[in-house]
């Protein structure tokens, strides 16, 4: 953070630059000035910006839930629509978001060091279940009963709760008195088209990694057989909706980055599951707006993404006349090109905001806990 411009003004030029808009005092309601710590900043304080979201299956996507379906689908108007829980984007997104953490800090760790005041080794990962576990589709009755115990202890134990990671998307304190919640919010993305246009049943031949066959032994857990799963067919597009709230110019610029670098989600990643992100409109408003449900209502049996962007747009910009709302084709290629070329300054402002905000919220804690 150099003395010449606050962390701040930089980073919302470099959102400016991404929307296309010329005057940042536009934009500075919308997102948290975490320069300074202050406790003002620990409490919500309506700066949302609704992220809208494409997502288009590049290959066939295994997206399993908990429950045992291998697809989830919405009954909605006589049909039934395939979705994906935000939980499983956010996941893929946080994985994202470390690896780009991890890469920065290999080279600057001495910056990085400097910001949290220490000097020892960081580290932060999500472990997804607690006691281990090879992720395998044999274990997924472990993972079952691991998630059942409740979606936030998935992530106990590898969090380091300190880095922009942690600080965005939350993490519970283990022994603390408080909880950081996510900043970021979802619900449901839906396809377009109702599971009969795009969900195909394929059969595989599932090899037990230990005997090399596809030997069942009786009464065991699956080992290993022929298995069917539903996939979602390539090119189908889902639409939803995320809410990005009192982020900081370079928190959010981080979380764009590693949102549309997301290129796999779901369950057996290494062979399926390739998407590609297309954000076709931003809106920046005192309180969240619409929804996935909302949007998918307007872009229904659509299956074209420029029709689906068309319809997005034109939506978004006749009836939020009290948001800033900013449109494009994609804003992802904008993200990118702003974002590579200042990669390490906005990965060094977010670790000082992020930093900021840690102390912000212990402030608000330590004064509501004094008489
Ligand atoms: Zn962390």
């Amino acid at each position: 953070m150099s003395a010449d411009s606050s962390s701040f003004e930089k980073g919302l030029n470099l959102i400016a630059n991404i929307l296309n808009e010329r005057n940042i005092n536009e934009l500075k309601p919308y997102f948290a000035n975490l320069d300074q710590p202050n406790q003002e900043n620990a409490v919500p304080r309506g700066r949302v910006a609704n992220i809208f979201l494409i997502l288009v299956s590049e290959g066939e996507l295994v997206i399993r839930h908990e429950g045992g379906e291998d697809i989830s689908i919405a009954r909605l108007m006589d049909n039934g629509y395939p979705i994906i829980l935000h939980e499983k984007l956010v996941s893929a997104w946080r994985r994202e978001t470390l690896e780009m953490l991890r890469h920065h800090y290999d080279t600057y760790k001495d910056n990085v060091n400097k910001i949290r005041g220490k000097n020892d080794e960081w580290h932060c990962y999500l472990r997804p279940f607690q006691g281990g576990g090879k992720r395998t589709e044999q274990k997924s009755d472990v993972e079952k009963q691991e998630k059942s115990k409740g979606k936030n202890e998935e992530y106990i134990g590898g969090l380091c709760g300190e880095c922009p990671n942690c600080m965005i998307f939350g993490y519970a304190v283990k022994d603390g008195n408080y909880n950081v919640k996510s900043r970021i919010e979802g619900d449901l993305y839906f396809s377009t088209l109702p599971e009969n246009k795009s969900v195909v049943v394929r059969t595989f031949n599932a090899v037990d990694e230990t005997t090399h066959t596809t030997y069942i032994p009786t009464g065991g857990e699956r080992t290993g057989a022929l298995f069917r799963l539903s996939l979602i067919k390539a090119g189908t597009i889902f639409v939803g909706k995320v809410a990005i709230k009192d982020l900081s110019p370079a928190e959010f610029l981080l979380s764009l980055y590693s949102l549309v670098n997301t290129t796999r989600i779901g369950g057996v990643k290494s062979d399926f599951g390739k998407i590609k992100v297309i954000i076709p409109a931003i809106t920046l408003c005192e309180h969240e707006v619409s929804s996935g449900y909302d949007i998918f209502t307007k872009v229904k049996d659509k299956n074209d993404t420029t029709e689906v962007v068309r319809a997005i747009n034109s939506y978004l910009s006749e009836n939020f006349k009290n948001c800033k709302v900013y449109t494009n084709t994609d804003f992802t290629p904008n993200i990118n090109n702003v974002i590579k070329s200042n990669e390490n300054e906005i990965i060094i402002n977010a670790w000082g905001d992020s930093t900021n905000f840690k102390k912000s919220i212990e402030k608000f804690v330590n004064a509501k806990q004094s008489p």
